[in-house]
């Protein structure tokens, strides 16, 4: 089975009020964090945008800790997101 077709099977609950991932907009900007987070994260939750902000689809997001994993320390502030939401993996 595919990847995608693997990612389309789970369900996911969306927290609209909170996003459980933040980034320092700064110290991205400082360590070029943006551009490294895009390349790894396999959800394709980031994206630099024009101006160098990065974009954090949070709602696409794995929880496969990846990002946390290679970030400049302080770049990103992640928690898992709040009571039932986030993500649910089915088996198979
Ligand atoms: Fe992407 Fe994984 Fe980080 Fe979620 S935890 S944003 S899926 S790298």
């Amino acid at each position: 089975e595919s990847v995608p077709a693997r990612l389309a099977g789970n369900t996911y609950y969306l927290d609209e009020e909170e996003s459980h991932i933040e980034v320092n907009q700064e110290l991205a900007r400082a360590t070029g964090a943006g551009a490294l987070l895009e390349r790894v994260c396999p959800a394709k939750v980031y994206s630099v945008e024009a101006d160098g902000t990065v974009g954090v689809e949070y709602a696409a997001c794995l929880e496969c800790g990846t990002c946390l994993a290679v970030a400049p320390k302080g770049v990103l502030k992640w928690h898992y997101p709040r009571g039932s939401f986030g993500i649910m993996f089915r088996e198979g």
